[in-house]
């Protein structure tokens, strides 16, 4: 039994190699045409195909306190996600979870490869829906490729018709619902279903529409292969530890044919009997015998496909199967280790970021204050004979209903006093206020140039929604 991973020889030929010689770099791609196989891990790929779909089409229908639950609102700047709301100031809670949702997918890759392009990548679940409709036009593998290669007759322009209308219809309710988390999706439903949308709508629909009729019905493996660079860095993030589906050389190699109830041993070959279903089902058109292949999404359609055969044969499953570097060619201690350095950093790093996020969210006031000095004057005696100093103050409610403010200042220097405090501002929900307010000081009671004053603002009713902001109050030379 063969104890080396087959490999192609890709170097040049000594012979040719000082000859000149032309290559056409251009590749015309060769159409795929992946057998659909059912088993465990199509299984659970549709179960994960039907709730991810699901969760796109319906979160935007859903309502929360009377206004759709989640809608990035970019004309207002108002970002709603259920009961919060963000406005472009909360940029930094984004960005968080960006960095979060790296680690996170950095933590899972070295645990378990590539699941996330198999599993609920967006790109593998509309290609996947893509091929379901059409094996339900055109029939499965064998006859697809007959229609592909039969002349254009009314057969076969009837189902390539019923093909393309299913993929727009999908690709059409894509684009809706896409669109329905950056504008109100029941006003953009009833401009469709009336006709009555504006030109900019309307291109935009047709936008997302087209991208992903193509990116799903045409370009497929090609956006994994040739767009995604996650593919290319994962070999990177892997480690001897990872899982990765594989095919196990030990026990299938040698390859070959044989009558069905033949032992591997009695045929005198390996348990893999060269039937190419593996290679038949892949959507990325790769052979997994061929060994870790960037190519490879991991959707496990060869692992269903040769359990399949496995069965039929009665022989043990799992001639390829989910496995690790250390497993399969039984190096280090030949054990699979949950717990490594690598994925214990990932997790530690991973749950101190989601831990600052979740306190930084609970703990985020709905209301913000910034105060700016007047750059036109120091200060101003008025006509009480008092220190004056102006400022213009910008107050946002970021809550999502009205809310009634008081606003006072303070200092720790000397006493001061906010003309006219305390005063009560009205904000509706999201509204952002600018107001000038003076704050004075009795000259017999200043004691330096310059103090620290602080302005807070407190909600009627609320005090637990406070904030405040810091400046200066400055007076003539003592
Ligand atoms: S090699 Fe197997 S797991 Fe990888 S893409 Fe092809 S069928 Fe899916
Ligand atoms: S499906 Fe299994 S038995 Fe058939 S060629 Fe692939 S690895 Fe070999």
């Amino acid at each position: 039994m063969s104890q080396q991973i087959p490999t192609r020889d890709l170097s040049p030929d000594p012979v040719k190699v000082h000859q000149p010689q032309m290559m056409d770099l251009y590749a015309k791609r060769e159409k795929i045409h992946a057998r659909s196989i059912s088993g465990f891990f199509q299984y659970i790929r549709n179960v994960s195909l039907f709730a991810t779909m699901a969760l796109f089409f319906l979160l935007p229908w859903l309502n929360w306190e009377g206004r759709q639950a989640v809608i990035f609102d970019l004309p207002e700047r108002h970002f709603y996600i259920f009961g919060w709301t963000f406005l472009p100031q909360d940029f930094f809670f984004l960005s968080w979870l960006f960095i979060i949702a790296a680690f996170a997918l950095f933590a899972v890759t070295v645990l378990a490869g590539r699941v996330w392009c198999g599993y609920t990548c967006p790109q593998t679940v509309w290609t996947k829906a893509f091929m379901w409709v059409e094996e339900l036009a055109e029939g499965n593998r064998n006859a697809r490729m007959r229609l592909d290669k039969a002349p254009m007759s009314i057969g076969k322009f009837l189902r390539r018709t019923v093909k393309h209308s299913g993929w727009v219809v999908i690709s059409v309710a894509t684009g809706i619902a896409f669109i329905g988390y950056f504008t109100p999706v029941r006003d953009l439903w009833e401009q469709v279903s009336t006709g009555t949308l504006d030109f900019w709508m309307g291109f935009w629909l047709g936008f997302f529409s087209l991208a992903t009729y193509l990116n799903a019905g045409w370009m497929r493996e090609q956006i994994c292969l040739h767009v995604c660079p996650y593919g290319r860095f994962q070999s990177v993030m892997f480690d001897r530890d990872t899982l990765i589906i594989s095919y196990d050389y030990h026990r299938g190699d040698p390859r070959g044919s044989r009558k069905r109830g033949t032992t591997g041993e009695e045929a005198g070959l390996g348990d893999c009997i060269d039937c190419g279903m593996c290679v038949q089902v892949c959507p990325t058109g790769i052979d997994i015998r061929d060994g870790l292949q960037f190519e490879c999404i991991q959707c496990a359609a060869c692992i269903d496909a040769c359990d399949s055969v496995m069965d039929q044969m009665g022989y043990d499953r799992g001639l390829v199967k989910y496995t690790t570097e250390n497993l399969l060619e039984k190096t280090g201690d030949g054990q699979y280790h949950f717990i490594r350095p690598r994925l214990i950093g990932y997790t530690v790093v991973l749950s101190l970021m989601m831990g600052a996020l979740l306190y930084a969210l609970i703990s985020r006031v709905p209301l913000s204050v910034e105060a700016l000095r007047d750059r036109g004057q120091l200060y101003r005696e008025n006509n009480d004979g008092w220190i004056e100093n102006s400022y213009t103050l910008k107050i946002q409610n970021k809550a999502q209903t009205a809310a009634e403010y008081e606003i006072r200042a303070k200092s720790t220097t000397f006493p001061v006093q906010l003309d006219g405090e305390p005063i009560v501002i009205r904000l509706h929900a999201g509204e952002l206020a600018t107001r000038p307010i003076s704050i004075t000081a009795d000259p017999e009671v200043i004691t330096a140039r310059r103090a620290e004053i602080e302005i807070v603002v407190t909600q009627r009713g609320n005090s637990s929604v406070r904030a405040e902001t810091k400046n200066t109050f400055l007076s003539p030379q003592l």
